[in-house]
């Protein structure tokens, strides 16, 4: 949990990254505004800010999911997203916030592309196809705050995250992504001594950080940095999915079959990240090691298994 010092909104704090932010906090979910609706945002930001003393914000709130939520899904990725995003950057500017950090994604970066990743590479090409609904709105983001950077002299930034997890994450194993739909699959598998069916071939490589180590990354941006632009926040170390499993299988104590499924999506082979932008602000900044965070994500499954948030709700 990090601790928040001045009062600042939470977007999106019900989710995986938004509920690690607690102290001097305003953590809205869906049930307090919706988003996508401009005169709910706005008046929810004129109370929000009428005293004067709530000047920063970290929006954490989208539509978010793996894979098959994007592929399956793109008109509602598309607009849930680029309508969150264009109201609150925009309530932002009208009701005196000074310092944004918004949530973008790797997925947002060109398909064909020399690797790796930078910052700069965001705008060079067309998106992976299975997530170019969702990978374009969010780029839209990235437009909209170069805009008003440009046009109001506001210095509002974005962090570009790899592939994150950890406790309270969306446990869908049809639309969430691969971590909680693996560790959902693997104990229903333990449970019922069926087998644990993997997507693809196994081959693909992700780079995942865990949701902790986002949200002490992305305060201290927010409070130290926050005229930085835009940052990749990333451990720039890539993981097999095959490896991954290894890990899950070994700490869930899965003794089955393990089937690599090869009629489910790859998706895209690989999206490696330069994290040193981040490491130039962060020096010593460590990360959580998979093994220690998936340790801790599935401690907390298991301890949440009939109370976690296992649907993604399209409505
Ligand atoms: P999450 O767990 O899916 O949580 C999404 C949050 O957004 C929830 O608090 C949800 O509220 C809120 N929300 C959804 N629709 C809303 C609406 N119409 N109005 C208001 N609030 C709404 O997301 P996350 O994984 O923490 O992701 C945080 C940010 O990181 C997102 O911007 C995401 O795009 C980005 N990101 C995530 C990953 C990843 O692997 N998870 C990777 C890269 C970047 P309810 O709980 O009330 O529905
Ligand atoms: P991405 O990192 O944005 O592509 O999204 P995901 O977190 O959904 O990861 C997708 C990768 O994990 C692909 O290579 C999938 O083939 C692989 N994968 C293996 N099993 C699963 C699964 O059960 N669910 C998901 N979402 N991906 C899986």
């Amino acid at each position: 949990m990090v601790r928040v010092q001045s009062n600042t909104i939470v977007t999106g704090g019900s989710g995986l990254v938004g509920s690690q932010f607690g102290g001097d906090v305003i953590s809205l979910s869906s049930k307090d505004c919706d988003l996508r609706d401009s005169t709910q945002t706005e008046r929810l930001f004129s109370v929000l800010t009428k005293d004067g003393d709530v000047k920063s914000l970290i929006h954490c709130a989208a539509r978010v999911g793996g894979l098959g939520g994007n592929m399956n899904h793109k008109g509602s990725f598309f607009y849930d997203n680029i309508t969150m995003n264009t109201n609150v950057i925009e309530m932002s500017r009208r009701y005196g916030i000074e310092k944004l950090v918004c949530f973008l994604s790797t997925c947002v970066f060109p398909d064909d592309v020399e690797y790796p990743l930078t910052e700069e590479k965001v705008h060079l090409g067309p998106p992976h196809w299975s997530n170019d609904a969702y990978a374009y709105a969010k780029r839209m983001a990235d437009v909209q705050i170069k805009a008003y950077g440009e046009q109001y002299g506001l210095k509002y930034c974005s962090v570009i995250p790899s592939n994150i997890y950890g406790p309270n994450d969306l446990f869908d194993v049809e639309n969430g992504h691969v971590i909680p739909a693996l560790i959902s699959k693997c104990y229903e598998a333990r449970e019922t001594n069926s087998d644990f069916v993997v997507w693809g071939s196994g081959k693909p490589l992700r780079e995942f950080i865990y949701s902790e180590d986002v949200a002490k990354l992305s305060y201290g941006i927010l409070k130290e940095h926050s005229d930085c632009g835009s940052v990749i926040l990333s451990t720039s170390q890539e993981i097999s999915i095959m490896d991954l499993v290894d890990v899950i299988v070994t700490t869930m104590g899965f003794k089955g079959k393990v089937i690599f499924d090869s009629s489910k999506p790859d998706g895209q082979y690989r999206k490696p990240s330069d994290n040193s932008k981040l490491k130039s602000m962060f020096p010593d900044f460590e990360f959580t090691k998979v093994e220690d965070g998936i340790r801790n994500t599935i401690e907390w499954f298991e301890e949440n298994v009939n109370q976690k948030r296992e649907k993604i709700s399209f409505v």
